[in-house]
């Protein structure tokens, strides 16, 4: 994901990670199927505009040996939103019933869980409170809602690898729904629920422009498009996609939907999506405000690669009760945001130098947050559950932000391989090499061991120069790392230069 930090770009941050619609290698932990437990499961939504709430229908139908209760959970996080949200706090009115109408009992288990009698048929509804402007959070309003199905779909406990449908009844005013869910018969359906989770929806009548680029269709979904169809966001967007295709050779998905909802901040990366806040129109006053927008769009598209398909071995299967903890997000999301900026370059979009400058702005975030002598990236990745939305007072003191600090150390991998190889090799092939082995061969993420093994692999030697900067919180020694090749850096402004 990607939020605003303090720095004159709103330099963002995204996130997270899993599996694959087409390959499906990434599913739940502890994810043991009974054979008993057969059973399809469908959803059915309403919106109470007035009261902001979402009704959910949910049916359950056991097709084999029916078990005396069914267990129902809801999550109680959203992959690459690094917090506990507890979603079961926005639910209400939850009830059961038979095929017939008839009460089924049932009782709360822990704050996620709710264990239900069975029946031939079991309609379960509740309600979900709708009033958040959070890329995770949901959110009901006279013009359109906005659904992340984490704090919306309960799954059978242990059982997240099922197939699903959903159904919508719209308001009459209502015309369009986007997702990158399948549509099949006017249900929206999901092979299991990792993907139903990382498929949002925005229902409304936003602007719907769609692009074909390479055999893909790119879908922006506008929720307030002023200005839009007059901008090169599409234009540009798609050069930075194509540069991103270049890399790695392929797409991992076969087509792309953007959720650019209304005014508010942040952005969250999906499978085959992006759901992002924005700044409500898209005739920015500045270049800076265009390329800032721009970097964001493009930052939550290369989670596609980075996080979503390239990943840390810990960021799934996914546990939804609880916190996944990683050492690995100074990569997930630092490198990410070094790659908004180096793909707008590598596409003409901005020049050499803006791209040192916005390195530069980081470089310069980083020195004076006096945390970074207090706090490792790999300390900064684990700890973000405590720290996502942390403002205490001495927070910039004893902490620093992967978001920051991230994409520096990715400037200076990049640097160091491309010094190491003579120019031959830089951090796109490592990308690569990455994306191959861990994704498309072995269908899994990597170990912090089998990540500085490819890195080192792809840079001919040790990578210790730079390890470093990740496992503690020494100060860096830039000039060790780029005058050698070829990079000044005048530590007053901290702005780096080509020599
Ligand atoms: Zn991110």
């Amino acid at each position: 994901m990607r939020k605003p930090i303090a720095a004159m770009m709103m330099l963002a941050i995204v996130a997270t990670a899993y599996s694959n619609i087409t390959s499906c290698t990434n599913k739940t932990a502890g994810s043991s199927k009974d054979a008993n437990q057969s059973y399809e499961i469908s959803y059915d939504l309403s919106f109470d505009i007035p009261e902001k709430y979402i009704d959910v229908d949910m049916t359950y139908i056991p097709t084999g040996k029916r078990q005396e209760t069914v267990e129902f959970k809801l999550p109680v996080w959203a992959p690459g939103y690094y917090i506990i949200i507890d979603y079961p706090k926005d639910l209400t009115g939850f009830d059961a019933k038979d095929q017939n109408g008839n009460p089924l009992s049932w009782e709360k288990k822990g704050k996620n869980a709710w264990v239900v009698e069975t029946a031939d048929t079991v309609h379960v509804s509740y309600r979900i409170f709708s009033d958040f402007r959070t890329v995770a959070e949901c959110r009901v309003e006279e013009s359109a809602a906005f659904v992340p199905g984490n704090g919306v779909f309960m799954h059978v406990a242990g059982d997240v690898n099922h197939p699903v449908s959903v159904g919508f009844e719209l308001p009459k005013s209502w015309s369009k729904i986007s997702t990158s869910l399948e549509q099949i018969d006017g249900r929206y359906v999901a092979p299991d629920f990792d993907v139903l989770y990382d498929s949002p929806f925005l229902l409304g009548n936003q602007l719907v422009k769609a692009y074909e680029r390479g055999g893909h269709i790119y879908e922006f979904a506008l929720e307030t498009p002023q200005g839009f169809e007059e901008s090169p966001m599409a234009e540009d967007f798609l050069k930075a996609v194509d540069q991103a295709v270049a890399i790695f050779g392929e797409t991992p998905y076969e087509s792309y939907h953007l959720l650019l909802l209304g005014e508010g901040r942040g952005g969250l990366e999906h499978q085959s999506s992006q759901a992002d806040y924005t700044a409500g129109h898209w005739d920015f006053a500045t270049r800076a405000e265009y390329l800032d927008e721009l970097m964001f769009l493009t930052h939550e598209y290369f989670h596609n690669y980075n996080v979503k398909a390239i990943r840390p071995i810990e960021l799934g299967p996914f546990d939804y009760d609880r916190e996944n903890f990683t050492t690995g997000l100074w990569f997930s999301e630092g490198i990410t945001c070094y790659y908004e900026s180096y793909l707008l370059m590598k596409a003409g979009i901005i020049s050499d130098q803006e791209h040192l400058d916005i390195i530069s702005d980081y470089i310069r975030n980083t020195q004076k947050t006096e945390g970074r002598l207090h706090m490792s990236m790999r300390e900064s990745s684990y700890d973000i559950w405590l720290n996502f939305f942390n403002s205490n007072a001495n927070h910039s003191a004893t902490t620093i932000s992967y978001y920051v600090k991230g994409p520096v150390i990715g400037f200076l991998l990049d640097a160091r391989i491309r010094t190491m190889t003579s120019g031959a090799k830089s951090l796109d092939d490592l990308m690569k090499l990455l994306y191959d082995r861990f994704y498309k061969d072995l269908g899994r993420g990597f170990t912090e061991e089998e990540f500085w093994a490819a890195a080192e692999e792809i840079a001919g030697g040790d990578l210790d120069m730079v390890r470093h900067y990740v496992d503690t919180a020494d100060e860096i020694d830039y000039e060790s790392i780029l005058t050698p090749a070829g990079i000044s850096i005048d530590r007053e402004s901290w702005k780096m230069g080509r020599i």
